[in-house]
């Protein structure tokens, strides 16, 4: 293609509103333009890095024996209803009426449709197992649609699921996507880490991500960015929202002592406390009021030096689709005036249900806030002085440095990782809620087993923006870059480098390679600085030596440059995709 004829409008400014790598580069290098938050077009160039994503993962999917189709974006309610999502999947969920005023949905994934595909198409176990998928754009009114296409309102995604006999079967084709997502990722260059996940709106019990371990941004956690943790020892790893840990040790030693009261003036925080009246965080027992579903408050109790995940606390309330701390007033309201800080599981005046972190079992001789302003309990026992908490579960966000739960021997580190792939076990979930069933061998009727494996295509494009850049632009891993070569004749008006150019690009382009000729009548520079944004794998230069027959050839990831014949500068490029492999990552064992 010549470049005066293609659509690829660079800038020289990062976008304001583009906060982290992916999304300044793609915007700048002109291949993404906004259309409104969450919404963008994908200009020329994403489309072809989209298309070439998607079609690594069509190869892959094929592969496995799985069948392609396409199923619709709006869907009505009812299938919703039928699965109880309507009610539970929350604001996310784009809803709206048609003209007859029936309520529909844009989906943000198809376990409904799907699911009604397998109740009227799949009657029998001799159709099973089967797995379906779709590459198609996802809707989810996410609340804070930054980030460019790591987290868009209107998104590509691959999306597979497979339906069962038993859950042996189930896990078998666990296992096989696991393999194909693997080679999907290194395909792309993208090198992945598989960690264990929670289910969240999709539901199921057992399920695993796959992370680009990146850091985007340097220090708030930042949308599509996920932490992650993974033992020095053994194979675990687990996003945090899911991550156990042994808990390190409090100080449970010395005789048991009495409780008493003392004065703790403004200590409205653990870190006051722990400075200012030399209790160490390690012996206070936290209380925090959280409100469930914008009605029911619920405390929890952890130890002091702990912090509470959220997303295991909420998978630990029944029916809890939402859950936030109280603002001060609600908790003033709830504890008959106390203050942040002062409030305590004990003589409540409105009696909350408690929901305890197995840290706070140990706890000896501990201090606990009583809903006395400027006052603590110290020197509590429970029983002796508070009953023990009777639902107790793992509610805590591990820490670096935990021993882990796993092995028992190592410890946990962190990094950072934007999930691209996620793949759920989902069971009997959507077929019992929709009654979907097949005939077994006796002519029972059972509910199908059923799996779930989501790629997002547009996300996995921005994460290997965030992977291989450098100050000048995108270094694009040669399987997914839009082009592979650009060729840039210095000087347009030189005939000699203008011939050269163009015999290079002809050639290469019969052979199959996928090549834009700079023929701008633009300074060098800026088309060298072009090449570099929007991320070539190979620039060849047509300049100064053009008269003694030799082009300039450079890698966009190396800094040398050599010189080459047009004889010789096929060879060449067809080395660059011989020698171009896939990463060698190997498939991890699901378990
Ligand atoms: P997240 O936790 O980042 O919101 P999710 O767990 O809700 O994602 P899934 O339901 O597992 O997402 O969807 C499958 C895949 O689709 C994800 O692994 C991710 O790659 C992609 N994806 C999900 N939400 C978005 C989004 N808003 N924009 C772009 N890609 C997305
Ligand atoms: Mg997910």
């Amino acid at each position: 293609m010549r470049m005066t004829q293609l659509l690829i409008p660079t800038l020289r400014e990062n976008p304001a509103d583009a906060e982290v790598v992916s999304h300044q580069l793609l915007v700048r290098a002109g291949y993404l333009r906004k259309v409104a938050s969450g919404l963008y077009n994908y200009l020329p160039l994403m489309q072809r890095v989209l298309k070439k994503i998607s079609q690594i993962v069509r190869d892959e999917m094929d592969a496995t024996g799985a069948q392609e189709l396409l199923m619709p974006i709006l869907q009505p309610a009812e299938l919703w209803k039928d699965s109880g999502r309507w009610e539970v999947y929350g604001k996310e969920l784009i809803r709206l009426k048609d003209r007859h005023e029936r309520d529909c949905v844009l989906g943000p994934t198809h376990e409904e449709v799907i699911t009604t595909i397998a109740k009227n198409e799949l009657a029998s176990y001799r159709q099973l197992p089967m797995n379906l998928y779709q590459i198609q754009n996802k809707y989810r009114d996410e609340t804070r649609p930054r980030f460019g296409l790591l987290r868009g309102r209107e998104f590509i995604m691959k999306d597979a699921y497979s339906f069962h006999t038993s859950q042996e079967d189930l896990e078998r084709e666990y296992q096989v996507m696991a393999d194909a997502y693997t080679r999907i990722f290194n395909r792309c260059g993208l090198e992945t880490r598989m960690v264990q996940s929670d289910s969240g709106a999709i539901g199921g019990n057992v399920s695993h991500e796959y992370m680009v371990l990146t850091r985007i941004g340097e220090d708030e956690q930042q949308s599509g960015e996920n932490d992650v943790y993974h033992c020095s020892n053994c194979d675990y790893a687990a996003n945090a929202n899911h991550a156990s840990s042994i808990l390190s040790p409090a100080n449970t030693t010395g005789d048991k002592s009495a409780a008493e009261v003392v004065d703790t003036p403004n200590a409205t925080s653990i870190e006051s406390l722990e400075n200012d009246f030399n209790i160490p965080a390690t012996i206070i027992l936290k209380s925090l009021i959280y409100i469930v579903n914008e009605d029911i408050p619920v405390m929890v109790l952890i130890r002091g030096d702990l912090a509470v995940e959220e997303t295991k606390l909420k998978n630990s309330i029944q029916d809890a689709l939402e859950i936030r701390l109280a603002t001060d007033e609600e908790i003033k309201d709830l504890t008959g005036g106390s203050a942040k800080g002062f409030v305590g599981p004990v003589e409540l005046p409105k009696p909350i249900d408690v929901i305890a972190d197995t840290s706070v079992l140990e706890l000896k001789n501990f201090a606990v806030a009583f809903n006395q302003v400027d006052k603590h309990l110290v020197g509590v026992n429970w029983d002796a002085d508070i009953s023990t908490p009777k639902n107790v579960t793992d509610i805590r966000l591990a820490q670096v440095g935990d021993t882990c739960s796993a092995c028992k021997q190592g410890t946990l580190e962190m990094t950072r990782g934007i999930e691209v792939g996620n793949i759920f076990q989902l069971d009997t979930k959507y077929s019992k809620m929709m009654n979907a069933t097949y005939a077994d061998e006796d002519g029972v009727e059972k509910h199908f087993v059923m799996g779930c494996y989501g790629i997002g295509i547009s996300r996995t494009a921005a994460a290997a923006v965030e992977r291989y850049h450098d100050d000048y632009g995108i270094i694009w891993p040669l399987a997914i870059a839009p082009y592979h070569v650009v060729v840039v004749p210095v000087n347009t008006e030189d005939e000699t480098q203008m011939t050269l150019a163009t015999q290079v690009y002809e050639q290469l382009q019969a052979a199959g390679v996928e090549i834009v000729i700079d023929d701008r009548d633009a300074r060098a520079g800026m088309k060298f600085k072009d090449a570099d944004l929007i991320g070539f794998p190979i620039r060849i230069t047509a300049g100064k030596k053009a008269g003694e027959g030799l082009l300039e050839v450079k890698m966009r990831d190396q800094k040398e440059s050599q010189d080459l014949t047009v004889e010789q500068i096929l060879p060449f490029v067809q080395q660059q995709f011989e020698t171009w492999k896939p990463l060698q990552q190997q498939p991890a064992a699901v378990g």
